[in-house]
């Protein structure tokens, strides 16, 4: 019975899928409750620079509960976002459209004509985003635009389309997106530090769009609360245990569940695919979840390299994250990205970019890149700023090679049970890929540059990602997927995925807009209250 329910919908997680769900369910006439782990913040919370880590990274054991989390995996690193408004704290604004292998792609092409019916959910999505063309240019999108030119593709590069407002740069207006019901807004400042957390309120965060609009309607959205068991309600619904608070120690946080009748799964693939995991492993959780949970996981099987130039006239710092993107072949897209002035964290865990399928002949290239270009070598090393001297180089392709998430042990855990992976189907992704190494080399010349990658891909030869996808995907049956094409989970009715984990093919480019768009069909198919 309704009355005996804390809320209509709980919603684990306030990303993109979370956020879009809050607001439609809403809108509805649900009561609805997002629960998030990360913090909420201010525009003032931000660091001015990645050395901040106490309030960049998110590490809660050590006291670190900022808006970036690093998950090493054995075949992935994972990048991810963590807080009120969930990656879109973090991400670099960037929302292209796939093209169309994604929609037609046989892992999920049957269930519906995916084009067709996403086509209007992406124009909302891209309204509500604020998405809009980046009006200038800077240094990397020169050069990159230079190297389209020298492959013979001058017409495959373009500015990003992004979620900013480029109002007068630092001048604060009325609300310019939503008629005056949204937050008032200031103009980008072109400070560079979009995946720090804007500090000037003109990066369009869920939290300046869905989830303050969701909010207005009465939706309750609680910071710093982790949802840790969900489990079938005798009676109908679902409890929903969750701990709240900022202690070290979590046991000294507080226990607390609630009654939904329904529930969202909105916490991004690291987030809802490890609980459903757990869930999935006891009678007293969702034991019924179909086997094929964290099975078909992708990145954009990314490539990330940093070119360090040696010149010391040219600031690379100054502009949004992502100001352009270049279709470098049918599969595969390359974008320049930026951090602001300052920030050299990844710095130290910086080594030559030097690929090789054993960790003796990438030692060995590295060595060689040394003996080739010592000087090169130690100025990119000792880079006096390393944010203002370094292109960031994000090389994405659509492939089919999958892994597969489950929990297990290892030096990734700290030997608790948690996270892992296992290798799935197809292809394996790598942390390099020769087209984007030529593309590296190229670049390295125009800019008088020596391209880097993290320690983690050039010692370990673990590619990284910002785009990870998969684990709850969707299928005709539970024999072949944990949700159905409307999202709904197989065998529990009232339960929902709604975010990263559902989208089931490989979109080959920056995915938010995508998740944004599906979360938009998803609500739609859900009848007022
Ligand atoms: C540095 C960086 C740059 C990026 N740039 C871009 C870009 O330019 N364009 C683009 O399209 N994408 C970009 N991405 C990727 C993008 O951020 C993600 O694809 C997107 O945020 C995923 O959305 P989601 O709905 O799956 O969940 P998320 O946005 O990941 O949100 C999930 C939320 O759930 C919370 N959560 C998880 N588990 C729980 C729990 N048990 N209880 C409560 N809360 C929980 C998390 O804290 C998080 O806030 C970038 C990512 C990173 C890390
Ligand atoms: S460049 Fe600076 S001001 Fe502009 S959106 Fe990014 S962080 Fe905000």
């Amino acid at each position: 019975m309704e009355a005996t329910f804390d809320a209509d919908y709980v919603i684990v997680g306030s990303g993109f899928g979370g956020s879009v769900s809050a607001l439609r369910l809403s809108e509805k006439g649900y009561r609805v409750l997002v629960l998030e782990k990360g913090t909420r913040f201010a525009a003032s919370d931000f660091p001015k620079s990645n050395w901040n880590v106490k309030r960049w990274l998110w590490l809660p054991s050590a006291g670190c509960r900022g808006i970036f989390k690093m998950t090493f995996l054995p075949h992935v690193t994972a990048l991810s976002g963590v807080g009120v408004g969930g990656g879109s704290l973090v991400y670099a604004n960037t929302l292209p459209v796939p093209g169309d292998d994604f929609f037609a792609a046989p892992s999920w092409g049957s269930l519906a004509d995916w084009k067709r019916e996403l086509l209007p959910h992406y124009a909302t999505a891209r309204k509500m985003l604020g998405a809009t063309k980046v009006p200038f240019t800077t240094l990397p999108d020169e050069v990159l635009r230079e190297v389209a030119k020298d492959i013979g593709r001058e017409t495959s590069w373009s500015s990003t389309d992004v979620a900013v407002f480029f109002g007068e740069p630092g001048v604060t207006v009325p609300d310019p997106f939503f008629g005056g019901a949204g937050p008032e807004r200031a103009g980008c400042t072109s400070c560079g530090g979009c995946m720090i957390g804007c500090r000037h309120g003109a990066k369009n965060t869920l939290d300046k769009n869905y989830l303050w609009l969701a909010e207005k309607l009465g939706a309750k959205v609680e910071a710093d609360t982790e949802v840790t068991w969900v489990r079938p309600r005798a009676g109908g619904g679902f409890d929903v245990t969750a701990r709240t608070g900022r202690s070290l120690l979590p046991f000294l946080r507080k226990t607390r569940t609630i009654a939904a009748k329904s529930v969202v799964f909105a916490g991004g693939v690291l987030g809802t695919v490890e609980l459903l995991l757990k869930l999935k492993e006891r009678p007293d959780g969702l034991p019924g979840i179909s086997d094929r949970l964290g099975d078909l996981v992708r990145t954009n099987s990314e490539v990330l390299m940093g070119v360090v130039t040696e010149r010391r006239d040219v600031d690379l710092s100054a502009g949004i994250a992502i100001g352009s993107i270049l279709k470098t072949d049918d599969h595969s897209h390359l974008e320049p990205v930026r951090y602001p002035a300052g920030s050299g964290f990844f710095r130290p865990l910086a080594m030559p970019h030097a690929p090789g399928d054993t960790v003796g002949t990438r030692l060995l290239n590295a060595g060689g890149m040394f003996v080739k270009r010592p000087w090169a070598t130690l100025k990119a090393a000792f880079v006096p700023d390393w944010a203002k001297y370094t292109m960031i180089l994000l090389y994405m392709r659509t492939s089919e090679g999958t892994l597969r998430m489950k929990l297990g042990r290892g030096l990734h855990t700290l030997f608790r049970r948690g996270l892992t992976t296992g290798t799935g189907s197809g292809p394996q992704a790598k942390a390099w890929v020769p087209e984007a190494t030529e593309l590296a080399r190229r670049i390295e010349k125009k800019l008088d540059g020596y391209t880097e990658s993290l320690a983690t891909e050039t010692l370990l030869g673990i590619p990284t990602t910002a785009h990870i996808l998969g684990g709850c995907c969707m299928g005709g049956s539970a024999a072949n997927g944990v949700i159905d094409e409307g999202h709904r989970v197989f065998g529990y009715e009232g339960l929902y995925v709604i975010d990263g984990s559902a989208i089931s093919a490989n979109p080959g480019v920056n995915p938010s807009l995508t998740i944004t768009a599906l979360a938009e069909r998803a609500m739609s198919r859900i009848p007022s209250r």
